[in-house]
């Protein structure tokens, strides 16, 4: 096969200058699909800063203030070990994901893909028509037609941009701050109103100028495909054992009786393609898998009365020993283990303590003898209630016997999604021929229950 395209960057001249891309509308089943699936994500995340889940939102991820909500749980820098988890099993995730199920992410839930193909591309083909019609406006000359078609355009994808950074915000400060800083003059929530401005700006740069570059030079889980792919991976792939020799169609000839494949060179799949390759030379780092190509040759083929899928969903290995791709232990096993690594993720954020408690001894204090002889030992206590539940808290001396006593109060009431601190004395009593650290177990009850257990040391003689 013809290797030179290895050479050069289908979206780079020879000069080095940027190639635009005009790809084809596409059309077709696949994409059919994809706009579906875009319907319901894009519904989800325009929708999701104003689902709450017990007063809480579904997702904020305030690292200003360094406050994160999870399906409607609190998490503070105190659940850095989660988090830490989460991303080291999530890296292991996408890594299992890609090697089998390849860039499926890609074109099909992807916020990038799904923005500039289902969004902004729409709006662009709707404003200047598909692709001939678009090259032909860039190259005419400005008349007031083509100005109000641009201004036109570049005010919707503006427009488009703002939207998106007010709902990206939103996911960061909770959509009442970000309701405050829009209701309010721009003068009082200077900040606020310019992170606004400066994340729409940064979107409609990437939508209306970056497009495919972003995919292709800047997405780091692009640039790792070389080394997460391998043979078996699925991926969108042209047969090349039913395709080549590619040649021309021709009415009523015998294809294969001159040696001819399937694959009648029409370019289709390469016009529709939005990052400008042309996926019969092989999977590239620049594929997004939209499908595009998939649905341009099946529409040929079935105008050719051909059967379909010459560029399909397949693996490397499938198309080189002419077999159809199917369920094989190896997707299964990655799938299933795939499957344990997502629960572990969720069992993790959803089953994690609700309070979070820190005793320590007071410093610089000692060992005090109450008069009826028993010991006590001041400490420091700090408590983070990080569910939706209000709470009245009671300590008890699990062991060894004694009491537990909080200086000002006899139990600690502390509001969901909030933080307390104060002192308390455990008492126990006299201790003889114990060690000087003697080790002591707090329980910190809700109604009775149990909602948290603290090893601490006591100072003892
Ligand atoms: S090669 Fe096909 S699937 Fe890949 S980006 Fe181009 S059109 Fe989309
Ligand atoms: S669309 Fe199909 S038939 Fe046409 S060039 Fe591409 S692979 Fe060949």
């Amino acid at each position: 096969m013809e290797e030179s395209f290895r050479d050069s960057l289908a979206t780079v001249d020879d000069a080095g200058n940027r190639k635009w891309v005009y790809p084809k509308k596409p059309s077709g089943k696949f994409h059919n699909y994809r706009v579906l699936v875009s319907i319901i994500l894009l519904t989800l995340l325009f929708s999701g800063p104003f689902i709450k889940i017990n007063g809480n939102p579904i997702l904020m991820l305030n690292v200003i203030e360094r406050k994160f909500v999870i399906f409607g749980s609190i998490f503070y820098p105190q659940d850095f070990y989660i988090f830490m988890f989460v991303m080291a099993v999530g890296v292991i995730a996408i890594g299992i994901f890609t090697l089998v199920f390849g860039r499926l992410f890609c074109g099909w839930v992807c916020p990038q893909t799904i923005f500039m193909e289902m969004v902004f591309r729409k709006i662009e083909y709707w404003i200047e028509g598909d692709w001939n019609k678009q090259k032909a406006l860039n190259k005419a000359t400005w008349t007031p037609s083509k100005v109000f078609k641009k201004v036109l355009k570049h005010i919707l994808f503006f427009a488009v941009s703002f939207l998106i950074s007010n709902t990206f915000l939103a996911y960061i400060i909770g959509i009442e701050e970000l309701t405050s800083i829009v209701t309010a003059p721009p003068s009082e929530h200077i900040v606020g109103f310019l992170s606004i401005l400066l994340f729409a700006f940064t979107f409609y740069i990437v939508f209306s100028r970056l497009r495919e570059q972003i995919c292709t030079s800047v997405c780091p889980y692009g640039r790792l495909q070389g080394v997460l792919l391998d043979e078996h991976s699925i991926v969108v792939a042209y047969d090349y054992k039913r395709g080549e020799n590619r040649a021309k169609f021709r009415k009523n000839e015998d294809r294969a009786a001159q040696a001819k494949g399937d694959c009648v060179d029409c370019h289709q799949c390469v016009n529709v393609c939005p990052t400008g390759i042309d996926i019969r030379n092989g999977t590239q780092l620049e594929c997004v898998h939209c499908t595009a190509c998939m649905d341009a040759c099946d529409s040929i083929m079935d105008k050719l009365s051909m059967p379909g899928g010459l560029i399909r969903y397949t693996s490397e290995y499938h198309i080189k020993n002419e077999s159809k791709l199917k369920l094989n232990k190896r997707t299964i096993g990655f799938s299933l283990l795939l499957i344990a690594l997502t629960s572990v993720i969720f069992g993790l954020l959803l089953f994690r303590n609700k309070i979070e408690a820190t005793i320590l001894r007071t410093p610089g204090t000692l060992l005090q003898k109450q008069a009826d002889g028993r010991w006590s030992n001041l400490y420091n206590y700090n408590i983070v209630n990080k569910s939706n539940e209000d709470f009245v808290l009671e300590f008890k001396l699990e062991t060894p016997q004694g009491d537990v006593q909080i200086i000002g109060d006899s139990t600690v009431s502390l509001a969901k999604g909030s933080k307390t601190s104060g002192s308390l004395f455990v008492i126990i009593p006299e201790q003889k021929n114990a060690t000087r650290q003697i080790p002591v177990v707090i329980g910190i009850y809700n109604n009775g229950k149990q909602v948290d257990k603290v090893e601490t040391n006591f100072l003892g003689e």
